[in-house]
């Protein structure tokens, strides 16, 4: 049997890595990656070379800048130069080259700050962006429409998964840039070692955000990746090339920090930092389309904090920061 090529763009992060995991275990998939030192996926020449090169059948394409609220807020520049290059470069390259079938990872962010909750796909372009991470969300946005248009005037099979916030192994822990849950399981874990009394949140503690565990996330994209195209579009309107992924159940941040507070054993109170920014404030996501196409998480919270606490502590003296 031939093996399928398989290029997963961004393996060495968080959700990149995870799909690399489960594809790692199959004996149909020849897996292709590329470090940062060998491609720099913000180089069109060199991405187009590559594809050039390789005889590639399907992208997984991981590679994004992400950060927090406060990264997002202080770089705006960066996370929306670099994810439009990436997205550009690969997905362009990829169909010169003959690719048929990719997915792209986007965010729920696309969808408008004010959106109905919880937000369907269609809740798209209906409204004004969240304005912390407006220049990511543009680009996210952005790669699914080259999704949708390389399908409808090439015919390719490009298809996009937006999932909720995730967390997970080999997440970014930085303290001030990376996402709340990484953020938190640092500032919980720190204030233990430490015999801190006090763990400061930042915001006011009530937006509602829905999490989830990074192997759920890649399991659900490679499940969408290779659903058959008529159970696909049994599922999307025509041409329409996302699909949400997530729990379907949120809490608000207090109740996430209870859970992380507990997952780690910290014993002191929790107080919050409403000068802080507390970005949108929800975001379900709507995940019946996923679940009519057949996948359905199986990580809580609490078990997927546990798994993280557990993989942070063996990995914590790696952080560079
Ligand atoms: P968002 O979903 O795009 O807003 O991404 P974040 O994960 O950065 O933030 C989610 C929510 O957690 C926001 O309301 C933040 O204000 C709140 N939050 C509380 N403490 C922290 C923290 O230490 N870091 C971050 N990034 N967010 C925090």
């Amino acid at each position: 049997m031939k093996k399928k090529r398989v290029f997963v763009a961004g393996h060495k992060g968080m959700v990149g890595s995870a799909i690399i995991r489960q594809l790692s275990c199959r004996n149909d998939v020849e897996l292709i990656v590329k470090d940062r030192t060998e491609l720099d996926l913000l180089d069109q020449k060199a991405v187009d070379t590559f594809f050039a090169v390789h005889d590639i059948d399907e992208v997984y394409l991981a590679a994004a800048k992400v950060g927090g609220i406060h990264a997002n807020n202080t770089f705006p520049a960066e996370f929306i130069y670099e994810n439009l290059m990436m997205e550009c470069n690969i997905i362009h390259s990829a169909h010169r080259h003959g690719v048929q079938n990719l997915l792209f990872l986007g965010s729920s962010c696309i969808y408008p700050k004010l959106a109905d909750q919880p937000m369907t796909e269609t809740a798209l372009l209906t409204g004004e962006l969240e304005s912390t991470n407006e220049p990511y969300a543009i680009a996210k946005i952005a790669g699914i429409k080259l999704c949708e248009s390389y399908n409808r005037q090439y015919g390719r099979n490009y298809r996009s998964v937006m999932p909720t916030n995730l967390y997970g192994m080999n997440d970014n822990f930085h303290p001030d840039n990376s996402h709340v849950i990484p953020a938190l399981m640092r500032r919980f874990h720190e204030a233990k070692v430490n015999k801190d009394s006090e763990v400061i949140v930042w915001g006011t503690g009530t937006p509602m955000r829905e999490f989830l565990y990074v192997d759920d996330m890649a399991a659900a994209s490679i499940h969408v990746m290779e659903l058959s195209d008529d159970t696909y579009h049994s599922c999307t309107q025509p041409m329409l090339s996302h699909i949400n992924v997530g729990t379907g159940v949120d809490c608000t941040i207090r109740e996430m920090a209870e859970t992380m507070a507990k997952v780690i054993g910290f014993k002191g109170s929790v107080s919050f930092d409403s000068t802080k920014p507390d970005g949108t404030p929800r975001k379900l996501m709507d995940v019946s389309r996923l679940a009519d196409l057949g996948w359905m998480f199986t990580t809580d919270l609490e078990g997927g904090l546990t798994k993280t606490y557990q993989w942070f502590l063996e990995n914590q003296n790696s952080f560079r920061n």
